[in-house]
């Protein structure tokens, strides 16, 4: 099979012939049909993950299961799946109580850790391959395991939004933030969009945001928040970036009782005034992808229409490296996807 290589982390990809994968004991093999290319990606091939290389990156992955190895029962050849992320333990107590992206012996991530889709074929514990509900194509199977399902645990769980809500979604128009504007609609929210270009807000509107504030364009996000809801600010604000300034004006932009969730983070640290917490009973937290529960819900959701996937651009997958580029130079706008041979 044909495999994108990253031979040194920070390296570009090298397109090898490997052997096609044989599956081992509770593993399966999967014809990889679709594939989904974002951001986090090109954090990842920096090597700030961890992980061994040579690596076949690629985890938002949409395909046809090909071979079983012994004991596998939950899929069989011909089954439609997409792919979980996380390589979890299954039997901690957080995989048992439903948090399973906080699982105590986490192995890591597909394309990481293990070898991911930018090929022909993978090979992943059969655990991680989940059906495809009819009526969903691989390509939406593909993004919904991550772009859009990272959205489904944060605002259902973690903003806990609500239809009379105010939401705040700073870097709205990225590739996952796209899919959290339709998200936090899908939840009856009002969204307002903050992002650094009028290209992106406009992408931002296009995806269904009902305000959008340039955030380079005013001077203070949480007063240009407030203006828009009657001084109130937002019941939650949901922090795409991650950065100490980001935070702090998601913070800054709280109604009484609001949540700050950040949900992509950089290092650093932000101020909080713990008389403000109290009073107001704000809420300061972190949302971390989503459970195998959760990607199978927003499967479902996608394949009823009400949450569409936002690909900026397609090519086949032996050049997902002009994607990583434009990735890079931020020119993409929404999910980059690649397709693959019949
Ligand atoms: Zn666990």
């Amino acid at each position: 099979m044909r495999a994108m290589v990253v031979k040194e982390w920070g390296q570009p990809f090298t397109l090898e012939e490997r052997p096609d994968p044989e599956p081992g004991a509770g593993e399966a093999v999967m014809k990889v049909r679709a594939a989904g290319v974002g951001l986090t990606l090109v954090t990842m091939r920096t090597g700030v993950f961890g992980g061994e290389v040579p690596r076949v990156m690629g985890h938002e992955l949409g395909g046809d299961i090909v071979a079983v190895g012994d004991g596998v029962t939950n899929v069989k050849p011909g089954d439609r799946c997409g792919v979980y992320f996380y390589l979890n333990c299954g039997y901690c107590r957080w995989c048992h109580g439903g948090r399973e992206t906080l699982c105590d012996n986490h192995g890591g991530y597909v394309g990481v850790h293990v070898d991911g889709g930018y090929a022909d074929y993978v090979c992943l514990p059969a655990g991680n391959f989940l059906p495809i509900p009819s009526g969903l194509s691989y390509e939406d199977a593909a993004i919904a395991a991550d772009a859009v399902n990272t959205n489904w645990h944060c605002m259902r769980e973690r903003a806990q939004i609500s239809p009379h809500d105010d939401v705040l979604l700073i870097g709205a128009g990225g590739g996952v933030g796209v899919h959290g504007i339709q998200v936090a609609k899908a939840f009856g929210a009002r969204v307002i969009a903050a992002d650094i270009s009028d290209e992106k807000l406009e992408f931002a509107r296009k995806w269904g945001a009902d305000e959008v504030i340039n955030v380079r364009a005013v001077n203070d996000l949480g007063e240009a928040t407030r203006k828009l809801t009657d001084g109130k600010g937002v019941e939650a604000a949901v922090d795409y970036v991650g950065a100490s300034e980001s935070f702090t004006a998601a913070i800054g932009a709280l109604a009484t009782a609001g949540r700050a969730v950040v949900i992509g983070a950089k290092p650093g640290t932000v101020q909080i005034n713990p008389i403000d917490l109290l009073i107001s009973e704000k809420t300061i937290t972190g949302s971390r992808h989503s459970t195998r529960t959760e990607l199978m819900e927003t499967m479902e959701v996608m394949a009823k229409g009400t949450i569409k996937s936002a690909i900026g651009k397609r090519v086949h997958f032996t050049e997902v490296e002009t994607l990583f580029e434009d990735l890079q130079a931020e020119t993409l706008l929404g999910r980059g996807a690649l397709t693959y041979d019949d």
